[in-house]
């Protein structure tokens, strides 16, 4: 029996990587998969490229609410079109899927990712943001409901695939002692504050090792992702702040290593692709076959690790403060670096400026507990608001 997925977020990195997966494993009656729904915000015809090649019978477009003219409407593939926001989650009911990949950028992922785990499917998560911004909502519901959260983040997916094996769930707890996540460092891992202060956009995108869309890569560039995953590792492994560790790796082939009681240690390693990953989490619990792996490790003559350095990416600091607040600190943390990265990417505020933002923006917030995903919504919001007119330009 194939398994219904749907695919949010489809014309993005992550998205287009799951797409290539998926070909050759949907249709026919030996298909794995059945692709009922794929999303997009924008660049509609790539979506209904998409839709076209896989039959896909239902389409969201979020970006844009009106008049689908991208949707070359015509021939025999006729799909429902959903449109915005509140479509996606229609098309979401309509489809039913069994299980949904969430790759959308940002906040924008955290109500899809909500509706799948109150109606107890299996959630393949790549918005990490949907845990930094409500991770103890998002737990809550998947314990209800008995949805799993597979990771389809690289570090996390690692140390899913270190943990799963091991004794019982219980016994997981007992046994772990904490886990390392691996990070590139980003393209100014090694830059003086001064090349940092004259940093462009196109500077910021070009990461060291990985293929990734614009937020996420500013994101690396200020470490902000890595922060992000600080939370991700607390949410999804019910990890304590000391728990956690970064380690600069800047060659990306250990994705991240577990550490137990008894002082062993179990890393995952492969090639920083993103299709790895989601392979993964597409099979789990079991391994799919993939005839693009192969891994020489012998071209690799050393792997570096190193400590990471909170004083010149402040994120990191911010991100376990936020661990330590709780509340709806996760979703100002977020919201600040979304309006503030959208601003340097439009090169209204420096490079630094980005963090000198968020920092700001928490400092002055006060952390209130979250008890429901429209209130986490209302946060977000308000803190957009604030954030647009407290850009600091330095
Ligand atoms: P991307 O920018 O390449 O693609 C984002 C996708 O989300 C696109 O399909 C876009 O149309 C859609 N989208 C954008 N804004 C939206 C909105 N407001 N509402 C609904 N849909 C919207 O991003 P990406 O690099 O593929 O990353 C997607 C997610 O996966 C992010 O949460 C990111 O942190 C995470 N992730 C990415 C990578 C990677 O290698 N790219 C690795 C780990 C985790
Ligand atoms: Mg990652």
């Amino acid at each position: 029996m194939s398994r219904k997925i749907a695919v949010l977020g489809a014309t993005g990195s992550v998205g287009k990587s799951t797409l290539d997966l998926l070909e050759g494993r949907t249709g026919g009656k030996d298909g794995l998969f059945r692709v009922v729904l794929i999303s997009a915000h924008r660049r509609g015809k790539e979506l209904y490229a998409a839709g076209t090649k896989f039959q896909v019978p239902h389409l969201a477009w979020t970006g844009l609410p009106n008049s689908p003219s991208d949707f070359s409407v015509g021939g025999s593939y006729s799909p429902r079109i959903h449109l915005g926001a509140q479509g996606l989650l229609e098309a979401l009911e309509e489809s039913d899927p069994d299980l949904v990949l969430n790759a959308i950028t940002g906040a924008a992922g955290l109500e899809a990712s909500a509706w799948t785990l109150e109606q107890g499917k299996d959630l393949l998560l790549a918005n990490k943001e949907s845990l930094v911004v409500a991770g103890p909502l998002l737990r809550r519901l998947a314990d209800q409901s008995g949805s799993q959260i597979l990771p389809v983040d690289s570090e996390h997916a690692a140390i899913h695939q270190c943990l799963f094996g091991q004794a019982g769930e219980g016994k997981i707890r007992e046994g772990l002692k904490k886990v390392y996540l691996t990070a590139s460092g980003g393209p100014f891992w090694d830059a003086s504050p001064q090349v940092m202060e004259r940093a462009r956009p196109e500077d910021a995108l070009k990461h060291p090792t990985w293929s990734m869309g614009p937020r996420i890569s500013i994101g690396s560039a200020t470490m902000m992702n890595k922060a992000f995953e600080i939370l991700e590792a607390h949410h999804l492994f019910g990890l304590r702040e000391e728990q956690i560790e970064v380690l600069v790796h800047r060659q990306s082939i250990v994705h991240s290593m577990v550490e137990f009681v008894d002082g062993s240690l179990l890393a995952q390693l492969g090639v920083p692709d993103m299709r790895f990953p989601i392979l993964y989490c597409l099979g789990f619990p079991e391994r799919l076959r993939y005839e693009k792996s192969g891994f020489n490790l012998a071209s690799f003559s050393s792997l570096s690790f190193e400590p990471s350095d909170f004083d010149r990416f402040p994120a990191l600091r911010l991100a376990k403060e936020c661990l330590r607040l709780g509340g709806d600190s996760g979703a100002v943390l977020n919201a600040a670096d979304e309006v503030a990265t959208q601003a340097f990417l439009e090169g209204r505020i420096s490079f630094p400026g980005i963090l000198k933002t968020v920092e700001k923006i928490l400092k002055k917030h006060k952390t209130t507990p979250i008890q429901s995903i429209a209130q986490v919504l209302e946060t977000d919001r308000q803190t957009r608001e604030k954030t647009c007119q407290s850009l600091v330009s330095v």
